[in-house]
């Protein structure tokens, strides 16, 4: 109950943004992280050690009544450890199958969900084999440890198979191959589920990458209404199926004829859905503390329509000289831009600095304030 302490492991934008959530229903937090001054360690007691120091683990164990993670590379003998001397509502398993490619893909059919034909691999001749079967072009993935685009190489002539293996198979980690899907759009949709079983989903948001890296969330997604509909029944089977607590994110694929591939999940917070912190009742970062918790779930609905725009490092300059202004096309296209930043010092390139909700009366509206922008010329 409120009073009490949630430990986070991890310091980054999305504990800061827990943090923010759970500070409002009452509840402290202290945070794990190697980083002095992390974006939470801003707004939570911090320890400062590194993830897989499982004295410093241990410390967080004591210091917390409830903990959770903000990132699904939680070294296995921590997750385990905290699991046995603490309380996470989470449970390691979870993060077992989320962790690994192979693992996550046989749950999510067990969900009577599809994802993209794959294939296990284990040598140069393997792939061959799979890439016979399954043809190209292919995507082949290590199994752990990627993100971003990282890990990956997309595969279109058959020359293209000895230089990826010979990159890949020095990842030191298992290698799936995925049939490539010529998708028309991404999703995603956010579930959460509380330990007594209870599941609500937010609206399910279009994404754009710009180089691997999300760019914008387009919510609601631009996609019929049945597609919704079939996302979000998909997304709660999962979220059942897996038995999860707390949020679970879950990205998909649309092809042209309607059909849904399931790409990836993450059981934690997510950059789609950071659209909801103005644009819904209830935020995924106070859904997620109330899930945790075991408090009744809050309800997820839309407010208004909302466009979500990552602000990376180059963009920060001009979204300072932005903010320092009025903004007459925002009062013209009648929408409204909220800045979110996560208070890291170091604007390095291609870095998740922040974000912005533009809430507006139509996507349409969003949309053309953001291409009107100065803040993502570059
Ligand atoms: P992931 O790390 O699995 O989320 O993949 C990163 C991005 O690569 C996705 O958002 C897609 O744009 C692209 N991608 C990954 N897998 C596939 C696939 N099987 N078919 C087509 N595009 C893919």
């Amino acid at each position: 109950m409120p009073g009490a302490t949630i430990g986070l492991l991890g310091g980054g934008q999305l504990g800061r943004m827990l943090a923010h959530a759970g500070n409002r229903l009452g509840y402290r937090f202290v945070t794990l992280d190697p980083t002095p001054d992390s974006p939470c360690g801003q707004t939570a007691a911090q320890i400062i050690a590194s993830y897989d120091d499982r004295d410093a683990a241990r410390e967080l164990a004591e210091r917390s009544d409830v903990i959770t993670y903000e990132f699904e590379n939680v070294d296995a003998d921590v997750a385990a450890m905290l699991e046995a001397e603490s309380y996470v509502p989470q449970g390691s398993k979870l993060l077992y199958t989320t962790q690994h490619r192979l693992r996550e893909k046989r749950a999510v059919e067990a969900a009577g969900a599809t994802v993209a034909p794959y294939a296990e691999i284990v040598s140069l001749n393997s792939l061959q084999d799979a890439v016979a079967h399954l043809g190209l072009p292919a995507v082949l993935k290590t199994a752990t440890g990627g993100y971003d685009g990282k890990g990956q190489w997309v595969l279109r002539e058959a020359t293209d198979l000895e230089l990826a293996w010979n990159e890949a198979s020095q990842a030191g980690t298992e290698l799936v191959l995925e049939q490539f899907i010529k998708f028309d759009k991404e999703i995603s949709v956010i579930a959460a589920r509380s330990p007594s079983g209870e599941v609500r989903t937010f609206v399910p948001a279009e994404n754009i990458h710009v180089n691997n890296i999300l760019h914008l969330s387009i919510v609601p997604a631009r996609v019929p209404l049945g597609v919704l509909a079939e996302a979000e029944r998909l997304a709660v089977s999962i979220a059942e199926t897996l038995g999860a607590v707390g949020l679970i994110a879950v990205e998909m694929f649309l092809t042209a004829d309607g059909q849904l591939f399931v790409n990836e999940l993450a059981p934690r917070p997510h950059n789609s859905g950071h659209y909801t912190m103005e644009a819904c009742r209830t935020s995924q970062f106070e859904q997620h503390i109330r899930a945790i918790c075991n408090l009744p779930l809050g309800d997820p609905s839309l407010l208004t329509p909302v466009v979500m725009v990552n602000v990376l490092g180059e963009h920060m300059e001009p979204l300072l000289a932005w903010m320092s202004k009025k903004d007459d096309a925002a009062e013209q296209l009648g929408v409204t831009p909220k800045v979110h930043l996560y208070g890291k010092a170091e604007a390095k390139h291609k870095r998740k600095m922040g974000h912005v909700n533009v809430l507006a009366p139509n996507v349409d509206a969003a949309l053309e304030w953001v291409s009107q922008s100065p803040i993502w010329r570059v």
